[in-house]
Formats: C-alpha cells, sequence, structure tokens
C-alpha cells in the first residue's frame, strides 16, 4: 500500500539517533521546558531567520497564543480562509475573536487579496495567511495590506517548514509564525509539539507566559494563561529530525516535480504554484472533477489518498455561523469539491512515484 506517510520506513540512521535522543532524554533531570526544548527554540529561531521560537504543545496553541498576545479577543475580527485545517479557525474562536473567511485564490488555494479585501471592517484586528500544502505566496502584498489597515498579520505555517522567497522564511514575514511538528508535517515529532517564531521581543515574552499557565515568574499569574508546554522528548526528537528536514524536503520537491512533468492525464489540472524554494511541497494536490472516482481507482490499486479538505470550514457545525466574504466563498467550495492529494512524502520510493504517474494517466472515469 502507498499512503501519505511511512514512518516505518524512515532511514536506519535516522532511527538511531532518534533512540539515543530518547535515550539522553531518560537520563537527564528535566522533562519538560528544560535544555532540549531551549536547544531546540534556538535552532528553529536560526532556521527560520527570526530573533525567538517559543515552543509549545501544538500548531493550533501556536495561532491562538500570538491571537492572546497581541490581545486580540471578544468583539475582534481575524480573517482567515475556509480552505485550511480546521484547526486554524479553532485557534481564532478559541481566543475569542470572530473568525472572518476570505475566498482562495482558484489557480493556487491560497487565500486571495481581493477577498481579504472585501472582508475587512472596522474591527478587523488580524489576517491569518495560511500557506496552504507548503506554498509561500508573494509576501509583499500581504504586508502592504496589513500594514497600510493596520492589522496584524500571523503566518500558519503548519505545512510550510523552510519555504522561502529572496532569502526569507515562512514565519519571518509576520508579527509571529505559527508552526505544528504534528508527525506528518513536514517537520514532526513523535506526538504533538509546535512553535511560535517572531521577531518582536515582546510578543515572544508573552507567549513564554501564555504556554505555562500565564506564569510570569514562579507562582505568579499575571494573564489567563494556557498549558501549552513542548516536553524534553518532543523537542530531543525535533532537534534531531531538523538535521534531516533539507533532504526530505528535496525529496518532497523531486516527487512533486516528477508528478507535474509526468502526469498528463487531461482529466487532472495541477495547482499553479511551480516547484521552487517557495513551494516545499507538503501536499501534492491535483484538482479533477472525478475526483471521488479517481480516488477509488487510486484505492482499488493499492493508492491511498486524502481530501485536503473535503468540507470548507463554514460548513463545518462550530463555524456554520461565521462571517464571510459578501460575495461569497465559492471558489473554495469549488476546490473542496475537486482537490485531491496524492502520496508525497520523503520514504516514497521511485518506482513507487512511478506507480502513482502511471495510475494516474491510466485513469479513465
Ligand atoms: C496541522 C495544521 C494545523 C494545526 O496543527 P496541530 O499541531 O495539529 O494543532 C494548523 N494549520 C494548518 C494549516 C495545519 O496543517
Amino acid at each position: 500500500m502507498i499512503g501519505p506517510a511511512a514512518f516505518d520506513h524512515e532511514p536506519v540512521e535516522l532511527v538511531d539517533q532518534m533512540t539515543a535522543a530518547i535515550s539522553r532524554v531518560l537520563r537527564a533531570p528535566y522533562r519538560i521546558l528544560g535544555p532540549e526544548v531551549e536547544a531546540f527554540e534556538n535552532q528553529w529561531a536560526i532556521t527560520c531567520g527570526v530573533r525567538h521560537a517559543v515552543g509549545v504543545a501544538n500548531g493550533m496553541d501556536a495561532i491562538e497564543i500570538a491571537l492572546r498576545a497581541l490581545k486580540i479577543g471578544p468583539g475582534d475580527e481575524v480573517i482567515t480562509t475556509p480552505m485550511t485545517a480546521f484547526a486554524t479557525v479553532l485557534a481564532i474562536l478559541r481566543s475569542g475573536a470572530t473568525p472572518v473567511l476570505a475566498d482562495i485564490d482558484p489557480a493556487t488555494a491560497i487565500m486571495s487579496l481581493d477577498s481579504v479585501h472585501r472582508c475587512l471592517t472596522p474591527r478587523t484586528r488580524a489576517v491569518v495567511l495560511v500557506h496552504l500544502y507548503g506554498y509561500l505566496t508573494e509576501m509583499e502584498p500581504w504586508l502592504q495590506l496589513t500594514s497600510s489597515h493596520g492589522v496584524h498579520l500571523i503566518e500558519d505555517c503548519a505545512q510550510a517548514h523552510l519555504a522561502e522567497r529572496n532569502g526569507h522564511v515562512a514565519g519571518s514575514f509576520g508579527v509571529a509564525g505559527a508552526f505544528s511538528f504534528y508527525p506528518t508535517k513536514n517537520l514532526g515529532a513523535i506526538g504533538d509539539a509546535g512553535a511560535l517564531v517572531t521577531n518582536d521581543a515582546h510578543m515572544s515574552e508573552a507567549a513564554r507566559h501564555l504556554r505555562n499557565y500565564g506564569q510570569t515568574e514562579r507562582y505568579r499569574h499575571d494573564v489567563l494563561g494556557l498549558n501549552s508546554r513542548l516536553d524534553e522528548m518532543q523537542a530531543a526528537i525535533l532537534t534531531e529530525r531538523l538535521g534531516w528536514l533539507r533532504s526530505f524536503t528535496s525529496r518532497r520537491q523531486a516527487i512533486a516535480q516528477r508528478y507535474r512533468s509526468e502526469i498528463n492525464n487531461t482529466r487532472v489540472t495541477m495547482l499553479q504554484p511551480g516547484v521552487d524554494g517557495a513551494n516545499v511541497c507538503h501536499l501534492f494536490v491535483l484538482l479533477t472533477s472525478h475526483r471521488d472516482a479517481l480516488q477509488a481507482f487510486l484505492a482499488r490499486n493499492d493508492v491511498a489518498t486524502v481530501i485536503h479538505y473535503p468540507i470548507p470550514v463554514h460548513h463545518q457545525e462550530p463555524a456554520h455561523d461565521v462571517r464571510r466574504d459578501p460575495s461569497g466563498l465559492s471558489h473554495a467550495e469549488h476546490h473542496g469539491r475537486s482537490c485531491l492529494s496524492l502520496p508525497c512524502h520523503p520514504q516514497l520510493s521511485d518506482p513507487q512515484v512511478e506507480q502513482v504517474i502511471s495510475l494516474v494517466n491510466e485513469f479513465t472515469p
């Protein structure tokens, strides 16, 4: 079976490194928020080209913590996309703020600037831009839009580790970048983990308090915090896996490049972003009006695929009544009906990639 991940096929050297890391933690006097977390935070900040990285429990919390550090909450509006992991919107809801959904650009599936313009109100405090599928879009217009309207830009980088443009890495553009290290992400732990990155010392300081019950010094709680700490074992694992991230990313890009150049079935189309440094190919997404038939055909031939995402946020029960672009969200809805993610992870072998390509090319509805 070819599927969306293959943790049981990782390089033996990496497995040995992770085993040694776990053993190192077992023999150390710390379990949570200790020297392994600090070492990983330092490495991650350097990797992202920012001053501060704050380890947290997961990617969703990183978004909520960024919003709360900015004192965004009830009565405030935060614009984001309906084509994302539900966690993006759940984090906004949990901060107490009101999510407002902007439509996507159908060519990239990234949130549309024009639609965001239509969503802005005097109550807008922030825009959460999701670098969907690993693609870092042109950031200049987003920086212009947010600064000219006096709103904060938060980047949801859960799918975009290392994506870069002109030497600037995802997470370094906005006031904060939120990363998930869920196991299937480009950099993944062996459980839940996340980080917030920022160049802003106040953001970093506030995030450090918020992740730990709002504690500013031992047993003193000045703000309403969360329990969102990173533990030593996940941090030690992340440090080892970080050493592999560039080669794993190159492998994803090479697979995506083959899909782009060798899939020639006229019933499917590709999203526009090509494969370059701005696209770390977290997911490889095809569009087709025969999506369900293609997915079933691949499954019959032992290729498991996933849909990112079949139900846009505004069709989810807890988000039925969220505000949205007054012109509607038709591009996101259409995308949700036609997108299909082909297997694209570093452990796929060349013959497996070739098998996926020939199956997609053979497909007839
Ligand atoms: C995975 C993901 C999240 C949430 O991260 P968790 O670590 O699972 O909380 C948020 N946004 C996007 C775009 C994601 O892919």
